[in-house]
Parts: C-alpha cells; sequence; structure tokens
C-alpha cells in the first residue's frame, strides 16, 4: 500500500519541469539535444544586480533572517516599481514577496480558497496553476480561449462560466504558453464584470515587460480602482531581469489577502532568501536599459523564428505579442505523421531529431507544441531546420 496522500497521487507533474530535466538528461547521455523547453532566459543577470547582491554578502547583510513578507527596503522597492510601470502606488502592507512567482500563486489559492471553491482558468493556461488549485481543494474550471479569437476569452465566457462557487478568475497577459495580450477594452470588460460579481482577479504579470513590435502591456489592476481592489498582482523578476535562479515573486493587493499569504509563508519557508532580496531590490530601483536589451533581444528572435516556423509541414503558429513561447498548432503536422497523441509526437520529435519541445497537453491544448525562443538564434533555426526534415522524412 502506498504511504502517499491522496493530494499528491493526483497531482501532476510540471510538464514544462519535466521537459527540460529530460532534455537535460539526454545532453548529458551526450545526445545532440536543442531544448526549447523552459521559459528561460539565456542571458546571465545584469551585472548591477550581482553586485548588489554580492556587497549584501560581503557586508553581512544577507546573513540574516528577514520578515516573513519581505525587508521594508524591497517593499519600497517594488512602490517604485509599481509606480514605474502600473502608474499607481502601494503601501508596505499591500505587499508580499516569496520563493518565486510560483510560490506567491500557491500562497495566494491556500490564502483565499475553501474546498469547492472555482478559480475560472482561460485556457491553454500555465501549467502549474490547475495543480495548484486542486492541491488548496479548489476547483479549475477551465473556458477556452480559441485560436480564432486569438488566444482571449471574453467577459461573455466567463459570465457563461460564473456559478454561486466562482470566487476567483485568473488573467495572464501576456499569456504562457501563446504569447498573446489583451487590451485595455478587452480587460476592462473582464475586470468590471469581476467587480459587480466581486470576484477576485488574479493578474499573473510576470510578463509584462516583455512585449514587442509596438504592442502595449496593459495592467488590469491600473484599469480603475474598483478594478484594483478587486485584484492581486503577481509579478517577479525571473523573466524580465533574467533572474530565474533567484526565485523572487512578489504579489500586491487588498492588505487582508496579502497578510493571510504572509502568514501562509511564515509557516511555510519564511522569507524569501535575504541576499535574493537584496538583488531585487537592485532590480527594480536600478538601471532598467538590460531588460529593454534582453527585450529586443527577444523580438528580433520571435520575428525570425516565426515564419520559419510557420513554413514548417503542418506547423500553423499564432504570431504572439508577448512572453517568449512559440505555440503552434500540429493537428496537420500530427495528421501528415500518423500521429493523435501530441505528448507522443512531442515525444518523436526529440527521438528522432534531437529538439526538446513542451506538449501542449499540460496546457490544456492537445493540439498544440510549445516552443520556447528565450535561447540564442543559432539554436532556434537549427531546430527549425530539424523540425524541417522530422516532417519532411
Ligand atoms: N507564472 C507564469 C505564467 C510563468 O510562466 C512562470 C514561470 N516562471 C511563473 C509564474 C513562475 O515564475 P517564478 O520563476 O518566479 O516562480
Ligand atoms: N515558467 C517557465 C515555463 O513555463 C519555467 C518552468 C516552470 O516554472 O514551470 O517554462
Amino acid at each position: 500500500m502506498t504511504k502517499l496522500s491522496n493530494r499528491v497521487l493526483e497531482m501532476e507533474e510540471s510538464v514544462t519541469l519535466a521537459a527540460g530535466a529530460r532534455a537535460k538528461a539526454l545532453k548529458a547521455q551526450g545526445r545532440d539535444i536543442l531544448s526549447l523547453t523552459l521559459g528561460e532566459p539565456d542571458f546571465v543577470t545584469p551585472k548591477n544586480i550581482q553586485e548588489a547582491a554580492t556587497r549584501s554578502i560581503v557586508d553581512g547583510s544577507a546573513s540574516f533572517y528577514t520578515v516573513a513578507s519581505g525587508l521594508p527596503e524591497l517593499k519600497a522597492a517594488v512602490n517604485t516599481y509599481m509606480e514605474n510601470f502600473y502608474g499607481y502606488s502601494v503601501a508596505p502592507n499591500q505587499v508580499v514577496a516569496a520563493t518565486g512567482a510560483k510560490f506567491i500563486l500557491y500562497a495566494f489559492f491556500a490564502a483565499v480558497i475553501n474546498p469547492g471553491d472555482e478559480v475560472i482558468i482561460p485556457t491553454p493556461y500555465w501549467v502549474s496553476y490547475a495543480d495548484q488549485i486542486k492541491m488548496n481543494e479548489g476547483v479549475p474550471v477551465f473556458v477556452k480561449a480559441t485560436e480564432e479569437n486569438h488566444f482571449k476569452v471574453t467577459a461573455q465566457q466567463l459570465e457563461a462560466a460564473r456559478t454561486d462557487k466562482t470566487k476567483v478568475v485568473l488573467l495572464n497577459s501576456p499569456s504562457n504558453p501563446t504569447g498573446m495580450v489583451y487590451g485595455h477594452e478587452e480587460l476592462e470588460a473582464i475586470g468590471n464584470w469581476a467587480v459587480e460579481h466581486d470576484i477576485l482577479i488574479l493578474a499573473d504579470d510576470i510578463y509584462g515587460r516583455l512585449v514587442y513590435n509596438g504592442a502595449t502591456f496593459t495592467p488590469i489592476s491600473s484599469l480603475s480602482e474598483a478594478i484594483r481592489q478587486q485584484t492581486i498582482v503577481v509579478n517577479g523578476v525571473a523573466k524580465a531581469y533574467s533572474m530565474t535562479g533567484w526565485r523572487v515573486g512578489f504579489a500586491v493587493g487588498d492588505p487582508e489577502i496579502i497578510g493571510a499569504m504572509s502568514k501562509i509563508i511564515g509557516q511555510t519557508t519564511s522569507n524569501l532568501t535575504t541576499v535574493a532580496q537584496y538583488a531585487a531590490i537592485e532590480a527594480f530601483t536600478g538601471p532598467q536599459d538590460a531588460v529593454e536589451t534582453m527585450r529586443q533581444a527577444f523580438e528580433e528572435r520571435l520575428n525570425t523564428i516565426y515564419p520559419l516556423l510557420n513554413d514548417v509541414p503542418g506547423f500553423e503558429v499564432v504570431k504572439p505579442q508577448g512572453a517568449f513561447y512559440l505555440f503552434p498548432n500540429v493537428t496537420k503536422a500530427m495528421e501528415m505523421k500518423g500521429y493523435t497523441d501530441v505528448t507522443a509526437f512531442t515525444t518523436a520529435i526529440l527521438e528522432e531529431v534531437g529538439v526538446a519541445l513542451v506538449t501542449g497537453a499540460g496546457f490544456g491544448a492537445p493540439e498544440n507544441v510549445r516552443l520556447s525562443y528565450a535561447t540564442d538564434l543559432d539554436t532556434l533555426k537549427e531546430a527549425v531546420r530539424r523540425l524541417h526534415v522530422f516532417m519532411e522524412k
């Protein structure tokens, strides 16, 4: 008899982390693998941030615990960030930091979900949302964002999914995995709908700084006072500052919910690693030009690789406006090669031509695969060349 809890038995492994780990393991065995799996920028963390972290180690400030929710200086730095990129200020009791945006999300669900509460998630969705909700005895309710509607849901669709158990609606714009970005009016309609029905908005804005070709990121929390009060913003440093390994996430919003999340953090991880807090302070308050340099590199990669990928037989891609993923529909490609299951199709690509992608299955999209273009152009071009080889075999 298994010793494991039902909770963990019912949980899926993160398909992104699993695909990344498999690619690494095959490479370690000497296989020639190109990994387009993880959404992880290939740049080293900017120098000014490294130096601020080093200073905090050498002068001893990084040696100690901080309050569980984060250093007062970090909360002030988050306020600076919010003023610069959201256009409004936040008080210290509206800010909490933790070990990655991923754990911030978990703390949020743990703080607000009672058994049976429903969280509306537009699909395709990032892999960890549904399992985190289930781990907290909530019920994910999926609303399909169709390719025809550029992978966006409307307020009408949300209304059709609403029940008296609906507690939260989750928005992730720019989106992982589709890269789509919601516009001002679309967000206003969704925000007003949430306010009208007293539904919390969880805005996962982690890709907000990464938009391309003139697209703009509109934070839903910036649209009106009423919408802001209904919204918990989740953000972090991983994507925009190339700091995935530092594990810094934060949330901003209603002091009661932020306080509850801080209590959960205090009883689980305690404070976010102190040295990482000093790094994040510098990220939010120091020069921002490295972010723009990296954004431009992603934009160039997107503009180069998107038409090449669309040319691969059977791959059909909606051009994304943000994040760093391409999410082709491979229905035709699977038909051409005789596959009905996208995970088997993804595995065959890995085995036959050494290109590691992520199956769309974990994103609630069994007709798609995900490629991350947070890697160098030569690798991306070679990967697309190999996809041609695979399809034309
Ligand atoms: N939200 C989304 C949509 C993501 O893609 C990720 C992946 N990094 C996270 C949250 C978690 O970010 P972090 O690395 O800060 O935990
Ligand atoms: N969020 C990234 C991705 O989707 C990193 C992996 C993870 O956190 O799941 O690839």
